[in-house]
C-alpha cells in the first residue's frame, strides 16, 4: 500500500524526502518504474530512497553505467534505460540475472525494456510543472 502520492515538491530536497518516505513502503522483489522527462527528478528520488535505507555513500545516475547496485538495507538496483534501447545489449549485460536476485529495482525509461520485466511493476510518474515544482504521482 503506497501512501505518499500525489505530491508536489518544490525543490530537490523535497523530492529526496519523498523518496526517503517511499523507502519505508517497499519490499524485496519490488520493481518500481520511474516515468517522466529528463530532469523531472527520478534520480533525485532514488537518492532519497537510498538515504532512507541507510546508504551513506555517493549515489550517481546510471545514465552511462546503465545499472548501479547499492548494498543498502536492501539490495537496490537502479537501472536507466534512456541510452540503451537494444534488448540484446540488456540481455548481454545480464539484466535477467539481476531479476533473479532478491533486490529492489528502480528503473528509469523502463518502456525500453518492458518485454524483459518479469512481474507487475509499481509505476511512479514525475511531471515538470515549472523550473522547481514537480508533481509526483502513483497510479494504482
Ligand atoms: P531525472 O533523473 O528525472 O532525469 P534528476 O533527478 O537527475 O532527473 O534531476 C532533476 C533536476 O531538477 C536536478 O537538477 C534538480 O536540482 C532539479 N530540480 C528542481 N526542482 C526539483 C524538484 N522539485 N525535485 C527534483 N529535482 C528538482
Ligand atoms: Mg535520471
Amino acid at each position: 500500500m503506497i501512501k505518499i502520492f500525489n505530491t508536489i515538491t518544490k525543490n530537490h530536497e523535497e523530492t529526496e524526502n519523498l523518496g526517503f518516505k517511499f523507502s519505508k513502503q517497499i519490499s524485496k522483489g519490488d520493481i518500481i518504474t520511474l516515468n517522466g522527462d529528463l530532469g523531472s527528478g527520478k534520480t533525485t528520488f532514488v537518492k532519497g530512497v537510498l538515504k532512507g535505507l541507510s546508504y551513506t555513500e555517493e549515489v550517481t545516475s546510471p545514465t552511462y553505467t546503465l545499472i548501479n547496485e547499492y548494498n543498502a538495507l536492501y539490495n537496490i538496483i537502479h537501472i536507466d534505460c534512456y541510452r540503451e534501447k537494444k534488448i540484446d545489449r540488456w540481455l548481454n549485460i545480464g539484466l535477467l540475472d539481476y531479476f533473479e536476485t532478491d533486490g529492489i529495482f528502480f528503473i528509469e525509461w523502463a518502456e525500453n525494456i518492458k518485454d524483459l520485466l518479469p512481474k507487475k511493476t509499481i509505476d511512479l510518474f514525475f511531471h515538470i510543472l515549472n523550473s522547481n515544482d514537480r508533481l509526483i504521482k502513483y497510479n494504482e
